[in-house]
């Protein structure tokens, strides 16, 4: 089958600061380090961190680290769900880059899978496992820049500070970045942070597209609930909770929530314009024309979902709770809407918006506790964003580099709620890959020539975001 085709990522061997001030060297070769890449990584895998068993991964993380001379420290609310942290110094001329992964994984249903879900099974060019794309390859670069910077003695002006994080995935007890941010903040403080939260697409030959995360969506979710009077179900009632639930999920549900640009998307789509096929290419530009916005929506609306929720605060139903039996009327009905708000989302506004939208005194709109703060998008002109673009486009030659915004929500809302400028990013799959191999998914895998150059490009960005100058 052709999602089986395989395919080579163009890996150049791209080497800045070759040597730094004490004449350690920076470059490296990276056909000799494959073995060693590899290894970790697949022993990654192969730890079942589900969520609750973080303390697993941090055991060979620690191990790992210290048997290189490298000190770390854990800090766990629960036993079986540490945060590793380990610290390597700069001179302190310039504030800390931290580098960060989740540990945890998703669960499994092993009858979905061809091969175990946690043997890191080598087949067709892809290195199958639950973790293998969210979140180990960014913990194995993470682990790797570490012993590297370790090894080659580079002088740094920042400390470079790795976190391995539980709780990313599921998180109900606040163990891991809200732990590390509400207890330990001065652990893992930088200027910069560099997480998941980007990627890169490739065509199956070379790398067409790295995106660098910048912003994402807040979860800011509601329960409609309507209330009518209860009664028999053999008569009739105009106030029925559920006709007046039903009539409300559906204006909200087709409601085209107000369209808005902010840094991020705007350059986004203006470049992604640029490298587009003719046709989608004419739907991109037509979202900056006054006259030809609402036709592009439309277009996007129905074709392309993701790319038109990023345009909005979006408005989702996902759930319905009512009745007790087939001839009973309830006296309330309710709906849970799945909204996840742009940056900067004025969210009490929006909410009384949507009532107006609902227009019906019998539904109210009742928010759900966030557990996320609200985060404002990093910015595009820091020092770390250029490395980023610029270590992205040696790296992966000829692909563009777009700026992006999650419209799911990551850790990097507690990071970036505290001041620090992050970054996501991520190894490069195919469309068709990440359509049918998704994070999360029944069956998650990475291609292995997608791993290696991800590695390097950690490794370039923290050599040059943090070495000395
Ligand atoms: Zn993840």
């Amino acid at each position: 089958m052709a999602r089986f085709r395989v395919f080579i990522v163009a890996f150049a061997c791209v080497c800045f600061l070759a040597v730094g001030a004490a004449g350690q060297s920076t470059s490296i070769d990276w056909s000799k380090l494959k073995p060693e890449i590899l290894d970790h990584y697949r022993a990654l895998v192969q730890v079942d961190s589900t969520s609750g068993h973080e303390t697993r991964a941090v055991d060979y993380l620690r191990k790992v680290l210290e048997e290189e001379g490298i000190a770390t420290k854990s800090f766990a609310l629960n036993p079986n769900r540490a945060n590793l942290v380990a610290r390597l110094k700069g001179n302190g001329s310039r504030r800390p880059l931290l580098i960060l992964a989740h540990t945890d994984v998703v669960g499994v249903q092993r009858d979905k899978w061809p091969v175990d879900p946690f043997g890191a099974v080598m087949k067709d060019g892809y290195i199958w496992g639950r973790g293998s794309k969210d979140d180990k390859p960014v913990l194995t670069a993470n682990l790797i820049t570490l012993l590297m910077l370790k090894r080659r003695g580079v002088q740094l002006d920042r400390d470079v500070i790795f976190l391995a994080e539980s709780g990313e995935e599921a998180d109900t007890e606040g163990v891991g970045i809200n732990y590390m941010v509400g207890q330990h903040f001065d652990e893992i403080d930088a200027e910069f942070a560099m997480t998941e939260g980007g990627g890169a697409i490739t065509d199956g030959e070379r790398v067409t597209i790295v995106n660098i995360g910048t912003a994402e969506k807040l979860p800011a979710r509601v329960r409609l609930v309507a209330k009518g009077t209860a009664g028999h179900g053999s008569v009739p009632r105009l106030d029925n909770s559920l006709i007046h639930l039903s009539a409300a999920v559906e204006k909200v549900g087709r409601w085209e929530t107000p369209m808005r640009f902010n840094d991020t998307t705007r350059a986004y789509f203006e470049k992604i314009a640029t490298i587009s096929a003719p046709e989608e290419a004419a739907h991109y530009k037509e979202l900056f024309n006054p006259e030809t916005v609402q036709a592009a929506q439309r277009y996007l609306r129905e074709k392309d979902p993701s790319r038109y929720s990023m345009l909005r605060t979006s408005v989702v139903p996902t759930m319905l709770k009512a009745g007790v039996g087939p001839n009973v009327i309830p006296s309330e009905a309710e709906a849970t809407l799945d909204i996840r708000a742009l940056p900067g989302e004025d969210i009490d506004r929006f909410y009384a918006d949507m009532e107006k939208v609902i227009d019906d005194p019998a539904v109210k709109v009742v928010p759900i506790p966030p557990t996320r703060p609200p985060s404002p998008a990093s910015r595009l002109d820091t020092e770390m964003y250029h490395v980023m673009e610029r270590v992205a486009k040696a790296v992966y030659p000829g692909a563009a580099v777009l700026p992006s915004m999650s419209t799911g929500a990551s850790d990097q809302a507690q990071l970036r709620a505290k001041g620090i400028q992050s970054y996501g990013i991520g190894p490069a799959s195919t469309e068709e890959d990440t359509l049918n191999y998704p994070a999360h998914g029944d069956v998650e895998r990475l291609a292995e020539s997608s791993l290696y150059p991800f590695v390097q490009y950690v490794w370039d960005v923290v050599v040059e975001a943090a070495g000395h100058k």
